[in-house]
């Protein structure tokens, strides 16, 4: 029933009542691998000899953050979560950010590096930016597996990024539409119709 390959780009995965819910294969399994080893090597390259603190965003980050802190070569990396909500059950940002739960290591005088899913208007990072210059860091970067710079809203820095992709509602691979298809191994488009 899922797609796996490319050939079999659209699919449809699932009914809800009278509507169809067609996912199209955006970003593969192998893909997604092969990006991660990039990312991985760059992230310890600039890291090396530092105890970097990786803060992943949930819930969208879990599996990209769990991926990549097991390719990174980084003794004493510590990792924490902030989860932040703005989108609730629907696909466009309410604008407003709320910290569901907020970090708990202390991070004053280190190197933070913020593991997100998708950077789509800018408005939870430069609202978590600005947040953790309340822990005084020695320096903050952003890593995230996607950036969707289309309908960005805040000018927001990213200094590792997977991939680009110009729109489109995306799941699959920690990232949901409800709260479904986070499990799905490779990121899907969800097809309007
Ligand atoms: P922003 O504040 O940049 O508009 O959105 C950031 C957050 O919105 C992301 O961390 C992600 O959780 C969610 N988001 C943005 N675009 C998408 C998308 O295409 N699919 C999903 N599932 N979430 C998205």
């Amino acid at each position: 029933m899922f797609p796996i390959t490319k050939e079999d780009t659209c699919c449809i995965l699932e009914y809800k009542g009278e509507t169809m819910e067609k996912l199209k294969l955006v970003i593969s399994e192998k893909e997604i691998r092969i990006k991660i080893e990039e990312l991985a090597e760059a992230i310890s390259q600039d890291y090396a000899g530092k105890k970097p603190v990786f803060i992943g965003v949930l819930k969208g980050a879990f599996i990209f953050l769990a991926d990549l802190v097991r390719k990174v070569s980084l003794e004493g990396l510590e990792i924490d979560f902030v989860r932040l909500a703005s989108y609730g059950l629907s696909d466009t940002t309410s604008g407003e950010v709320k910290i569901i739960k907020d970090i708990e290591l202390d991070l004053e005088n280190k190197d933070v590096l913020v593991i997100e899913d998708i950077i789509d208007t800018g408005i939870t990072l430069d609202f978590f930016l600005k947040h953790l210059e309340k822990y005084k860091p020695n320096s903050v970067k952003v890593c995230c597996l996607i950036d969707k710079p289309q309908r960005r809203e805040i000018e927001v820095p990213i200094h590792y990024r997977g991939f680009y992709i110009r729109e489109g509602f995306l799941v699959g691979y920690g990232l949901d539409f409800a709260e479904k298809y986070r499990q799905l191994p490779e990121v899907y488009e969800i097809v309007k119709e």
